[in-house]
């Protein structure tokens, strides 16, 4: 029995932390998925001070793969910090996600244990 109620205790618990995780999940209403980073470059003119290694720059490009196919989005530099907090919140929404899922297992685990618990319960009670 008291193993059923510590059971019990440690399903309502996982049960809060899974509530508050999905709380603060559906917060993050805009999120980019992709990575950034800044590149320098050479134009090509002979003339330029870029042809001997003073490169332009940085540019700063978004970088997205889905489908396995990558896209390049070259960014203004007054977009430059919105899109960097927006990248972060989606790793923090993917991180958020992946705890979500071992949530669940724990989750479904204690269930499982609780189920052996509350057969050998059954047993007992009916005295077989
Ligand atoms: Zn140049």
């Amino acid at each position: 029995m008291t193993d059923l109620v510590q059971l019990e205790q440690g399903i309502r618990d996982r049960l809060i932390e899974h509530e508050s995780l999905v709380d603060a999940l559906l917060q993050e209403r805009e999120q980019i998925r992709g990575s950034l980073f800044s590149r320098f470059a050479a134009c090509g003119k002979s003339n330029c001070a870029c042809a001997q290694g003073e490169k332009h720059g940085p540019y700063y490009v978004l970088s997205n793969r889905s489908g396995g196919e990558g896209t390049f989005i070259y960014l203004k530099e007054d977009q430059v910090g919105r899109v960097r907090e927006l990248v972060n919140r989606h790793r923090r929404f993917r991180k958020g996600l992946k705890r979500l899922k071992g949530l669940s297992t724990r989750l479904h685990a204690l269930f499982e244990k609780y189920e052996s618990s509350a057969t050998l319960a059954g047993f007992r009670q009916a005295g077989i």
